[in-house]
């Protein structure tokens, strides 16, 4: 025997390695279908992790992104961008909130609201200011956004971590009282409205509005990070409309540009007028590219009524998954909201993401034992039904072997 190619052993040895990769690259799609390098045909339900909330190659969108690439791709924020403004209006009409930062992707708007609630601390003479966060949260990987963080494993050897961090467990608005009335620095609350990678946990409405009023009382900002939920994937268009309640800061990203890079915080009254020239800025946040496929995304969510859909297709998936598995020992919950779903099982699933892709099904694995479905909000209910049919058996046989 030869000794091991070692391309072959790891086709991206250029690459740093901070992903363990199937062993598959996608060449393109149509719709909620991709193919890979080799032909293989898959239904995607994960939307490159809620992003394409279009799917592929959507006949409105596609049009849209080349005339505006013919045009500019690119300027400064030295100058004034119409789009913006246009997003940023549209993006105030759905949410009731009134100024909006864009940025390039979710750790980028949470790092935002980060620096708002601080900026919003000291301008109450809060030298020192801090920010309640949830256990099992996720708010991405730079230093500050990964010390919000609670996940051991996404922070080890990157210490020292940012402080000014005070951790509550998700739905105890208690614990956020009893911080509340010891101590005096805390400027706001962070939270996931559906925390995405700890395992799709949702917030419960009434944890929604106790936190709101709570932050009302404590003249405190609720910040919900929504760069997962938001954009129309729970049937609303933002997940905590469901609560009937407004944040004061609302960081939006992945789905917004149904693929183009781009990351946006919505800001209410309390933090609308928070930065001034200097206070904050970003290169590539807000060019024309990514403004025109947010104005896109969401008009074409708007026509073809995909809040509907994701309301619909997500019934559709919750009822059969509860039918299919409702019982079933090693399935310990079935949770989400909308085309956000997560199922728990009472083990380590990993293994299922490759025996999903041989099955032509797209999906990930999150918090180590929750399968997670994250669709493009075209779903129509034919493709649904083949995530149900392509999945249940495979979970079955999973569960139904001896355990490692
Ligand atoms: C993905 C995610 C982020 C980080 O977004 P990036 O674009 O990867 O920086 C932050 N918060 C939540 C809830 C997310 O799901």
């Amino acid at each position: 025997m030869n000794a091991p190619d070692p391309v072959a052993a790891n086709p991206m040895p250029h690459v740093m390695s901070t992903y363990a990769r199937l062993p598959l690259a996608l060449s393109h799609g149509q719709g909620c279908r991709v193919w890979d390098t080799r032909g293989r045909r898959y239904l995607d339900a994960l939307a490159g992790i809620a992003v394409s909330t279009l799917g592929h190659n959507h006949p409105r969108l596609v049009p849209a992104l080349q005339d505006q690439i013919a045009r500019i791709i690119h300027c400064s924020n030295y100058y004034e961008v119409p789009l913006q403004e246009q997003l940023a209006a549209r993006l105030c009409e759905l949410s009731g909130l009134e100024s909006v930062f864009f940025c390039s992707t979710g750790l980028e708007a949470n790092e935002a609201a980060i620096k708002l609630a601080r900026k919003f601390g000291h301008q109450k003479g809060i030298q020192r200011p801090e920010i309640i966060v949830c256990e099992k949260a996720f708010h991405g990987r730079s230093i500050a956004t990964l010390s919000a963080t609670a996940n051991p494993k996404i922070q080890e050897g990157f210490g020292p971590l940012v402080e000014g961090f005070v951790r509550v467990p998700l739905n105890d608005v208690a614990a956020a009282e009893s911080v509340a009335r010891s101590n005096p620095n805390v400027v706001a609350v962070f939270l996931e409205t559906i925390q995405g990678e700890g395992g799709i946990n949702p917030a419960r409405i009434e944890t929604l509005q106790g936190l709101r009023a709570l932050c009302d009382r404590q003249d405190w900002l609720l910040m919900l990070d929504e760069v997962q939920c938001g954009i129309g994937r729970t049937g609303k268009w933002f997940a905590h409309q469901w609560a009937g309640i407004v944040p004061d800061v609302m960081p939006l990203a992945k789905g917004l540009g149904s693929g183009v890079p781009i990351g946006a915080v919505a800001a209410g009254p309390r933090a609308a007028r928070l930065f001034q020239p200097g206070n904050h800025g970003t290169t590539f946040g807000g060019n024309p590219l990514a403004m025109r496929a947010g104005v896109q995304t969401l008009a074409i969510m708007t026509e073809d009524r995909l809040l509907e859909n994701a309301a619909a297709r997500g019934a559709q998936l919750r009822s059969a998954f509860e039918a299919a598995f409702g019982g079933l020992p090693g399935v310990k919950d079935i949770r989400g909201g909308g085309l956000m779903i997560g199922i728990e099982l009472d083990r380590p699933c990993g293994a299922l993401l490759q025996r999903a892709a041989d099955a032509g099904l797209l999906l990930s694995v999150t918090a180590d034992s929750v399968i997670r479905l994250l669709p493009p909000l075209i779903l129509d209910a034919a493709e649904a039904d083949e995530i149900v049919t392509a999945l249940v058996p495979l979970v079955k046989a999973f569960l139904a072997e001896p355990r490692p």
